[in-house]
Formats: structure tokens, sequence, C-alpha cells
């Protein structure tokens, strides 16, 4: 793709550029409520739905520094796991087989619950059932795959089942492709329509949402949280962060415990009839592929594909701002990557690109906690927010409420992940861990650096 200037986020993001048109409502003076939440993305949104359930005679408002998704909500390929960790493998391994159980029992009803709420209300968010593939290119993939299918079972996640080679290739034409992994309950959604549907939701249950309001400091006067956005504040009894990957602007100590990325996707023009018949793919499933970074992938509801990659960047210094919002380099590796999986599509164009940040950890799971007793915070999906923000909503209610509650037992949120180191070694690490998985992904065996970080359970990934 040749040097060009970017269009803003806005217009650049197909799920963010097809939204209705409307006037954002900022903050105006100041206001008092039982619970601020701030950011409006998934986690804020599903926290207020959930304060409401607990005791629907709160007084919550959402503060969002731009319009609600503007962050990794609006901008992600809205494939929709039901697990809360990157693997039923890697929950084993982080967590024990009893309490991955309990993760993967949790991921299946809270996909079933989201699927529900959807129709309940029918919130018109493109949610759809059709299972996800994960396809092998390597025959050291399908081996990683069949040992996925084994964690699976032993986690008992119902109906994972392994493809053939044969019978991937026709379902989706890639030569590449040599086996597959269904995991056949996972869905798709419109992330910006669903972001939409929570607000109306939360809007019509009396929560008040004002966007174009950044919040720049917080205080702790007697028993109460004040939230300063300029000159407005709003004064609260609790306080909730859901900023993801913002959030050590505002809570600098927990810059330790994730790391700041961007993910990058494209979107291409509408195919017509006789290039969706070179490709096969009449399941319309999500795909992604079995590598450490790998490619994910899934049709438009308007007859496009939307090609994402998980090698993410890291900007020195946690980064997170416009100017990372595009990058010509990974966009080049994604078309390349794309022809690469789809020669009979080489020709395709994609009118849309963008990029988006998400929180990391080393668990590759989301973490939790309270400051000063009085502000929760939750992050650090690692990439696999859509769904798993509905259970962080619901811890994130149960901490602001001090309510008990059995998702408060979890490890992933008694325990914090183990931390990165502080710059200038992180972005050393950073560029050490990227150069070892691009071997892995290239063939190669796992670097030293790669055998140690897995001893220690310590991940990279988006
Ligand atoms: C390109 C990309 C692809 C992805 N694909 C998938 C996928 O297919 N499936 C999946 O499960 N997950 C995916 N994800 C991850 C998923 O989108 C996230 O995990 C999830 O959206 C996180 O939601 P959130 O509400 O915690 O964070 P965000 O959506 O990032 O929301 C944080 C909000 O806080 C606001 N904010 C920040 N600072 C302030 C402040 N000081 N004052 C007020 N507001 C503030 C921001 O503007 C933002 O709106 C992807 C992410 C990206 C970027």
């Amino acid at each position: 793709m040749p040097d060009r200037t970017f269009p803003s986020i806005e217009q650049a993001c197909y799920w963010m550029a097809g939204r209705a048109p409307r006037v954002p409502a900022a903050l105006v003076g100041d206001l008092e409520v039982d619970v601020a939440i701030v950011g409006g993305g998934f986690t804020g949104l599903w926290t207020a739905l959930s304060l409401k359930d607990l005791e629907p005679s709160l007084s919550i408002c959402i503060l969002e520094r731009e319009s609600v998704a503007y962050g990794a909500s609006g901008r992600n390929a809205g494939i929709v796991g039901e697990t809360l960790d990157h693997s039923h493998e890697l929950a084993i391994a982080h967590f024990g087989l009893d309490e991955a159980r309990s993760l993967a029992r949790i991921g299946r009803e809270n996909l079933d619950g989201l699927e529900r709420f959807l129709a309940d209300r029918r919130i018109p968010a493109g949610f759809q059932r059709r299972g996800q593939l994960t396809v092998a290119l390597s025959d050291a993939h399908v081996e990683a795959l069949e040992a996925s299918a084994r964690a699976a079972e032993r986690v008992g996640a119902p109906g994972w089942r392994l493809l053939s080679g044969p019978e991937v290739r026709d379902e989706i034409a890639s030569p590449l492709y040599r086996g597959a992994l269904l995991a056949p309950r996972h869905a798709l959604v419109d992330p910006v329509a669903l972001a939409e549907g929570l607000r109306g939701e939360a809007e019509r249950l009396g929560v008040i949402v004002r966007e174009r309001t950044p919040v720049d400091a917080f205080e702790f006067p007697r028993d109460r949280v004040l939230l300063r956005s300029g000159e407005r504040s709003v004064r609260a009894r609790r306080a909730v962060l859901a900023t993801n990957a913002w959030t050590h602007r505002l809570l600098p100590r927990l810059a330790t415990r994730f790391l700041p990325l961007y993910d990058y996707i494209l979107v291409s023009r509408p195919l017509t009839g006789p290039e969706w018949r070179s490709i096969g793919w009449k399941t319309g499933r999500g795909v992604v592929d079995a590598r450490a970074f790998f490619n994910y992938y899934r049709p438009t509801p308007d007859g496009r594909i939307l090609w994402g990659t998980s090698e993410a960047a890291y900007y020195p210094g946690n980064r997170v701002d416009p100017g990372c919002d595009h990058s010509a380099a990974p966009y080049a590796a994604l078309e390349e990557s794309f022809r690469r999986h789809f020669p009979q599509l080489s020709h395709l164009e994609f009118p849309f690109a963008w990029g988006g940040p998400i929180a990391s950890t080393t668990r590759l799971t989301p973490f939790f906690g309270t400051h000063r007793g009085r502000l929760g915070y939750g992050l650090g999906y690692t990439g696999h927010g859509v769904g798993s923000t509905r259970v962080a909503g619901r811890i994130l209610a149960h901490l602001a409420l001090e309510k008990e509650s059995p998702l408060l037992e979890l490890s992933m949120v008694r325990k914090k992940p183990f931390p990165y180191p502080p710059e200038p070694l992180r972005r050393l690490a950073v560029a050490a861990v990227t150069r070892s998985l691009r071997r892995v992904d290239a063939g190669r065996r796992p670097s030293l650096l790669l055998r140690v970080l897995d001893r220690f359970g310590i991940g990279f990934s988006s």
C-alpha cells in the first residue's frame, strides 16, 4: 500500500463509518452519582448494565473521552469466543484443570446470556452463532490443534472437533490449509451496533452517558471519589476505570501489569458472486490460523472480507494515541498475507484499514482490582474482550458494590498477572520476543528466551 494521508478513525474503521450520525452529549457542569464509570466501551457499558441489574435504583454515569465505542470496542473484528482465556490449554496451564473447567462453563453461559440479552431486547447487533475455525498451516499446527481438541474435551467444552485438510479446504478454498479445529459455538457481531445497543439499553434504564468528556484526574475527598474533566467534575460513592489500554494514563502504577499494543485490520470492497464462489466459505464462520502471530478473518454482513493480524505493534513509552491508529507496514503485511491465503483473490482491494489499542497481559487474561477501596478497574483482555467484557462488567459491578459473587473467587480476579519490565527494557523485551515468535511461525524451534518464558507461563500476544 503506498504512503498516503490516512483518514480519521471514524472514517477508516468500517464499523464506525457505517454508524448513524448523532450529536454526542458532553458533561455540562458538575454531577453527583452513586457510581461513575470512565470509558464508554464494552467494559464500561456492561458494568453499568450489571450495576443496574444488581441495584436498579443506583444513579450511574459513564464518562467517555470521545464517543461510545471509540476504543477497541468499536474497532475489533467482532469474533465472539466462548472462552475467557486465549485457549483452554492456557487456562489449564495458568489456573489448573478445575478452574479451567469453571472458566469454560462461565464462558459458555456468558455467550448464551449475550445471545438471550440481544434477542430479548431486540438489539440488532448482527449476532450470528456460526462457529469458528482455527486452521493449520503446517504439520506442527495440526499437532497443536489435536492438543487443543484434547484440552477442550478435558474442560468439558462441547462439540469442538478436528477437520482434515480436504474437509477444511472444501469449506474454505485456501491452498495453505492442512486441517482445522472447529469451535462450533463461537459467534460474530457488528461491534459498533453491539455497543450502540448496550448504550441504548443503559440509557433506557437511566444511566447518564456523557461523551467528549475526558477524565484527567481523580481525588478521594472523605468517602467519595471526585473525577475531574477540565472545569467539570463528577462526585461519586464509587468509580470504575473501564479505560483498558489507556488505563496507565490515569493510574500509572498499572503500567507494569499490561502492554498497550496496536492490532491492525483491513476490510475489502464487497466481493462479487464469482469471487465468493472462488473461495467457498458458505458457512461464513470466523477464522483464525494457528500461528503465534495469526491472521483472523470473517465476512461482513454486506459481503466484504475483514482481514486482521494479531502481530500487534508496541509503541515505546506505552503510547496510545491517534498517531498509532494507522501504520503502512502492517497494512502491507496484511495485504501480502491475504494474497498468500487466497491467491485467487489477489486483485481484491481493501478500502478500509485501521488499528486499535488492546491491553495485553503476561497470562493473556484480564485482571481486576481496586485503588483506595473506591476506584475499581478491570482490563487486559489481550485481544479477546468482545465476549469476556460482559463477565468483566459483572465482576466490576460486584467489586464496586462490595457484593459477594463466585466470580470474585476466580484466580483471574484475585491474582495479578506477572509484571512486564519498565522502559527502556520493555521495548527491548518486546522486540526480542517478537523476533523469537516470528522465527517459530517460520517453522523454527522456540528460542531459549521463549522456552524460559513459557516455563514461567509468560505470554506475549494480542
Ligand atoms: C483491531 C482489534 C481487533 C480485535 N478483535 C477482537 C475480536 O475479534 N474478538 C474479541 O473478542 N476481541 C477483539 N479485540 C479486543 C476487544 O475489542 C477488546 O478487548 C474490548 O473491546 C475491550 O473493551 P473495553 O471497553 O475494555 O476497552 P475500549 O473499547 O478500548 O474502551 C476504553 C474506552 O475508554 C475511553 N477512555 C480512555 N481514557 C479515558 C479518559 N481519561 N476519560 C474518558 N474516557 C477514556 C476510550 O476512549 C475508550 O472508548 C480486538 C481489538 C482490536 C483493537
